[in-house]
């Protein structure tokens, strides 16, 4: 079965797996920033935890956070764990990322920071965005910050600029169904040698080092995704986890849309054995994008004549984290594309504050962007190790399906 996402490892990180390496977190940290062209990274155990940590670290509480109302629902457990209230932006059917008019309107005296997200690798116009900030600081005389979430945009160009280097901070996630991966994973990034200082100092104050068992635990997680994502394994596992109900424990783990909680090692450091990991997809990230663009680009030619998809926008910059597409029925996709071996993905099969734990925080708002992509969106394998041949199976079940499959 060809899975919705597949890391690119090979046998260059089982090998470093088994070398050791003096300082790998740090170095891992000053590759990454390096490699995304600003001055300091931080490692984290997760995305989200580094941006709980940056709030944590910086004092803001009680404030308000402008955030998409299509994205990771982690980001808005973020918000909350950390003592602040989300604040929902609509996002635009052009590129999934927020509605910017939305975001100069729902800017006020409470607003402390904007988590600008740049949806499956597509650049949101930063400089617009810097603009509406420095407006609104001037007018309510307090400084808003910019954090761009950058989980799913390694790379993402705005006019040539990185947008990760455009605001004050950026996120960045290293869990295995990223562009590039360190097992689990995230970094925050920023150029302001104030502010890293205060993260780092506030992560080497709470964060923990694992012991030895979780290290070890930590450790056989590598083989069990080497296996999880070869294609005779993943379609017995899909086949375990649809029919039966054995694998429940292990697979709902990840979006618990339910409640607002971080997983219980979120407070967890980086360990050596994944940083060594990322150094070793960091020398193959510019290889990874271009495969990943040359995929998407494959997608664009092949399916553009098919009036029952919607195809994502062809966006100078953009990186293809995901190939995201809209279709009217997306159960019936799912289900003709996995009886044909292909998974596909939804990414996020909801509106952030249509879910019950966030329905508080939306103030007679309404979403219907958001909403419809929670519902429309299906993802198309554009992974590095995609072959032309799986790749042109992807294509030649979706025009069937769309031409003559179940309706
Ligand atoms: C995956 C993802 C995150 C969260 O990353 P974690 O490392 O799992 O915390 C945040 N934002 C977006 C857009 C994501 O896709």
């Amino acid at each position: 079965m060809i899975p919705r996402f597949k890391p690119y490892l090979g046998t260059e990180e089982l090998f470093v797996a088994l070398r050791r390496q003096e300082h790998a977190v740090e170095h891992f940290e000053e590759a990454f920033a390096h490699t995304f062209e600003t001055r300091y990274a931080i490692a984290f155990r997760y995305a989200r935890s580094g941006l709980w940590a940056f709030f944590k670290a910086l004092g803001i509480e009680g404030a308000e956070v402008i955030m998409p109302a299509y994205t990771c629902v982690v980001v808005a457990h973020a918000i909350v764990l950390s003592g602040n209230v989300p604040r929902f932006v609509d996002v635009t059917l052009y590129a999934y990322n927020m509605e910017l008019d939305q975001v100069a309107a729902a800017i006020n005296g409470r607003t402390r920071a904007i988590i600008a997200t740049h949806l499956f690798g597509y650049p949101l116009n930063v400089d617009r965005l810097a603009e509406i900030v420095h407006a609104a600081e001037a007018r309510w005389g307090h400084r808003i910050w910019i954090i761009q979430d950058c989980a799913q945009a390694f790379g993402a160009r705005w006019r040539g600029r990185l947008v990760c280097s455009a605001g004050d901070a950026a996120i960045f996630s290293l869990h295995i169904s990223k562009l590039m991966t360190s097992m689990f994973g995230g970094m925050v990034t920023t150029s302001d040698p104030g502010l890293a200082k205060e993260v780092r100092a506030f992560r080497d104050e709470v964060f923990v080092q694992p012991d030895l068992l979780k290290r070890f635990r930590r450790f056989l997680y590598l083989p069990k995704v080497y296996l999880r994502y070869n294609e005779q394994v993943y379609g017995l596992v899909d086949w375990l986890k649809e029919e039966t109900r054995l694998l429940d424990r292990l697979t709902k783990q990840y979006h618990l849309g339910t409640q607002i909680r971080f997983p219980p090692d979120y407070l967890d450091q980086m360990i050596e054995l994944e940083a060594r990991i990322g150094l070793a997809q960091l020398r193959k990230y510019p290889e990874i994008v271009r495969r990943q663009r040359d995929n998407a680009r494959h997608y664009d030619q092949h399916l553009v004549d098919t009036p029952e998809l919607t195809l994502p926008p062809l966006v100078e910059g953009a990186t293809y984290s995901f190939y995201a597409v809209r279709v009217a029925d997306r159960q019936a996709l799912l289900q003709a594309s996995r009886h044909q071996g292909v998974h596909l993905g939804q990414f996020s099969y909801y509106c952030v504050p249509s879910t019950p734990a966030y329905a508080q925080y939306t103030i007679a708002q309404e979403f219907p962007h958001a909403q419809l992509c929670g519902s429309s969106v299906v993802t198309l394998p554009v992974y590095a190790h995609l072959t032309e041949r799986q790749r042109a199976r992807v294509v030649e079940l979706l025009l069937w399906t769309c031409s003559e499959g179940p309706k």
